[in-house]
């Protein structure tokens, strides 16, 4: 099947008529094609979103929550559809993508459209100066929205439901690996009754398509979620047009086990919060540390259970593991077990490709679970991205905050103690921009979601998100 460009509410081909071949990660082969969209392409999805500004700005808050709550609904609707796209285009499990993904997307829609009609700005009377100041949180015009491959339209609604509810239009590009959803999605909204314009897909690779975007004069903002060196390759892009930027990045994520905790909730989250998504969701707690006491009990029986983990095809509602997104995707995260053999790590379990049968060429990889000696190694320093975790003990709280927060990312961090003090001590010093204790991964969007280091710059959620789609003025009247 192929995907087109949404433009001003109509699919329409890239003008230079080329294209990327689109892959099916279960099976490996081609199955459609993306177009590889030229700066013609994103200049014409420019020209609508920058027509359609002034009316959509101008557009009451109850008439833009009434048309984002309806697009949630039409996606309710259609779950099983998309859920199979979904699970078709990246190779995650369809029980995820149907329980997660497409609902987490129906969410966003309704959670910004219901935000938008309580999001109350400022005003200060300056008192004994007669005067008094308010705020205005207006639109900043066209804005442009680039998401990833792992989760590809919970990130990407994620983005453009605060803008469009903020009273932005939005040139938005998804990954060119998992473009499907986001050609969907076009539909909806037109069903839904977005006024063509505001919301323009352009489908392209990141260094053509997405460097048209962040490259344009007039796209005022970037909100960004990927890689850290794509994060920086942006900044330095946008820097000096002074773009409002939002860059949420890559992650090395710790999960942080005391042998005071609620062991048997820990030891079936933490397989979760490790595997979860085949290993490729940014909050995964990839470096696991464990309290000396308690770690030879914890490495027996955390194996035992990811060695019972089911890697199979993404549409059998059984498997836990589907396929990973791409042939080049495995082969960096298998070429990080080499580097953990070479690094003197044991793999305690998984390592290897898997073989489906029937779909031979998918790629398929083993959950592993490597014991590394030092926290220092590569593979526990760097974001491999994939199902593969590390584990190692500890003896005191503060060596493991040492360990904990000596990674260049400070995306989430996942503490497991009943102790209080020790809860609150922690949180405190975890170099992270989300703590979670005792869970994983439960998320409530009113939250500022984002990470400091190397994990990116601003937050989004909540109002937080309306905050940086909109811009903020100041009006002082004297009295
Ligand atoms: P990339 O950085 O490779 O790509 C992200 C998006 O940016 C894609 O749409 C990509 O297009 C595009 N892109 C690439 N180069 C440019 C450019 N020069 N200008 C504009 N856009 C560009 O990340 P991945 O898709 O590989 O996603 C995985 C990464 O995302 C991981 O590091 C992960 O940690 C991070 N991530 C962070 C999250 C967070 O909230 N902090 C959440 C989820 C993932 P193309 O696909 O064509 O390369």
């Amino acid at each position: 099947m192929n995907i087109q460009n949404f433009i001003n509410g109509k699919y329409i081909n890239p003008i230079n008529d080329n294209w990327i071949n689109n892959y099916n990660p279960s099976n490996g082969e081609i199955y459609g094609q993306t177009p590889n969209s030229s700066k013609e392409d994103l200049e014409n999805a420019y020209i609508s979103a920058n027509s359609a500004f002034k009316q959509w700005s101008q557009t009451t808050l109850e008439d833009r929550s009434r048309i984002l709550i309806k697009i949630s609904e039409l996606l309710e609707a259609n779950l099983q559809r998309f859920a199979e796209a979904e699970s078709k285009d990246n190779g995650k499990p369809i029980s995820l993508a149907k329980s997660v993904d497409i609902p987490r997307a129906a969410s966003n829609f309704r959670f910004f459209g219901n935000a938008i009609t309580q999001f109350a700005s400022e005003s200060h009377e300056s008192v004994g100066q007669q005067a008094i100041n308010y705020t205005l949180r207006q639109p900043i015009g066209v804005v442009g929205c680039i998401s990833p491959w792992n989760l590809p339209l919970y990130l990407f609604t994620w983005k453009i439901a605060p803008a469009i509810a903020a009273g932005n239009c939005i040139v938005a590009k998804p990954s060119e690996i998992t473009p499907m959803t986001a050609f969907l999605l076009g539909e909806i909204c037109n069903e839904a009754g977005l006024p063509k314009g505001v919301l323009n897909i352009v489908h392209g690779l990141g260094n053509t398509t997405g460097q048209a975007i962040i490259e344009h004069p007039n796209i005022k903002a970037i909100s960004f979620t990927g890689g850290t060196e794509t994060g920086a390759h942006i900044a330095k892009v946008a820097a000096p047009m002074f773009k409002k930027l939002s860059l949420e990045l890559g992650g090395k994520n710790p999960n942080i086990i005391f042998a005071d905790c609620d062991y048997d909730n820990m030891l079936e989250t933490t397989v979760r919060s490790s595997f979860a998504n085949q290993g490729q969701i940014c909050l995964c707690g990839s470096r696991i540390f464990v309290e000396k006491n308690i770690y030879k009990k914890f490495k027996s029986d955390f194996v035992e259970k990811v060695k019972q983990l089911k890697v199979g095809h993404p549409s059998k509602e059984d498997t836990n593991i589907g396929a990973l997104v791409s042939k080049p995707h495995l082969e960096k995260v298998m070429s990080y077990i080499n580097v953990a053999k070479k690094e003197d790590g044991t793999i305690l379990c998984g390592g290897n490709k898997v073989t489906v049968k029937n779909y031979e060429n998918g790629y398929y990889l083993e959950p592993t679970v490597i014991e590394v000696k030092t926290d220092e190694c590569r593979i526990n320093q760097e974001e491999i991205f994939g199902p593969v975790v590390t584990i190692m003990p500890f003896n005191t709280e503060d060596d493991v905050l040492e360990m904990a927060n000596k990674v260049k990312y400070g995306l989430s961090a996942t503490l497991w103690t009943n102790n209080l003090k020790r809860t609150m001590r922690m949180s405190n010093q975890l170099q992270a921009g989300i703590v979670w204790v005792n869970t994983w991964m439960l998320r409530d969007l009113r939250t500022p979601f984002g990470g400091i280091k190397a994990s990116g710059v601003g937050r989004e959620g909540g109002f937080e998100a309306l905050r940086f789609f909109t811009e903020a003025k100041n009006v002082c009247i004297k009295y």
